[in-house]
């Protein structure tokens, strides 16, 4: 069986889609959060601190271990 040659698949671009898509969550505060390795230490607080990146924006929190 041959697959006629005219047939055009629907082409899928979702990179700006999915791209927005992912601005759109971090807008809405749903960070891809990722445990920067590089450990700090919070002088205010005397305590060891981990850092949390988002992948998509860049943004950082940090939580106490
Ligand atoms: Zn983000």
């Amino acid at each position: 069986m041959t697959v006629p040659m005219n047939k055009v698949i629907p082409f899928r671009r979702p990179s700006l889609k999915e791209k927005a898509r992912g601005r759109t969550l971090c807008g809405s505060g749903f960070h891809k959060w990722r445990i920067d390795n590089k450990k700090q230490f919070d002088v205010k607080q005397g305590r060891l601190v981990t850092i949390h990146r988002c992948e998509r924006c860049g943004e950082t929190k940090s939580t106490l271990k």
